[in-house]
């Protein structure tokens, strides 16, 4: 089963979301597991202190690398392999693919950062791997937590109804989700393309792939040559 242990100092903002719809219904089925441990429970001191002021100054506090440790070596077993993700602005950006791996594996790790960070220490100690949900800073990571699980969760066997409406989605053929539509057939005066009402469904796929490619050299041309 898919295992996500999360370290945060903002224990109660979970589940939150994550309890909520497709994953908070597959949480109760079972689907998959989420502990929450609070690093200010391996804090130091009367105050449970969990940060000091940056080593060679500047603003805000960084979360220090024996407490984070504390609280990691207490979270893991020695023989528990799953992939040590720290949310981080910094990191490498989360992308379908990695979504697709993390699904597939046993869970994670997941380390939340406040205030500037954590001791970059801690980073190398515990072979953590950073993370970013995009390119712009949040106040801490769990919001960045919970899109990388709803992302992993949903992509889980049994979590979806059809398993096709996530191989057909945005990403998943390298290209953008082509336009969908619903009842009613016209709404204030826009109406559905007449090739998705004909029935002829070598026409429809067509037509989607086509729509495919061209919002997809509309809006992101980098998802066509990634590398170039
Ligand atoms: N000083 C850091 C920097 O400039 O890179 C930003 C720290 S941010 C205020 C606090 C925490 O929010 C980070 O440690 C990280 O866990 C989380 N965070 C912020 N933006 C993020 C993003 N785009 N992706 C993932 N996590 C993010």
């Amino acid at each position: 089963m898919f295992r996500a242990t999360l370290l945060t100092l903002m224990p109660d903002m979970f589940p939150g979301p994550l309890g909520q719809s497709l994953s908070g219904d597959a949480l109760a089925r079972e689907l998959w597991a989420l502990e929450v441990r609070d690093i200010r429970a391996h804090g130091l001191g009367r105050h449970r202190s969990v940060d000091d002021s940056p080593a060679g100054g500047g603003p805000g506090m960084v979360i220090r690398a024996d407490v984070l440790g504390a609280a990691l070596d207490d979270a893991l077993a020695p023989e528990d392999a799953r992939p040590r993700l720290l949310m981080s602005p910094r990191g490498k950006p989360l992308r379908q693919e990695r979504v697709r791996e993390l699904a597939a594996g046993e869970g994670a790790i997941l380390v939340c950062g406040r205030f500037e960070g954590v001791d970059e220490r801690v980073i190398a100690g515990r072979g953590l791997e950073e993370v970013s949900i995009g390119d712009y800073v949040l106040s801490g990571g769990e919001l960045a937590a919970m899109v990388l699980l709803d992302a992993c969760v949903r992509l889980i066997p049994g979590v979806m109804g059809k398993l096709a409406s996530g191989s057909e989605e945005s990403f998943e053929s390298g290209l953008l989700e082509y336009p969908q539509y619903t009842r009613p057939r016209d709404w204030e005066g826009r109406s559905i393309p007449d090739v998705l009402l004909s029935g002829d469904h070598a026409k429809i796929a067509r037509w989607r792939r086509e729509e495919a490619e061209r919002l997809t050299r509309e809006r992101r041309p980098d998802l066509l040559a990634p590398d170039g």
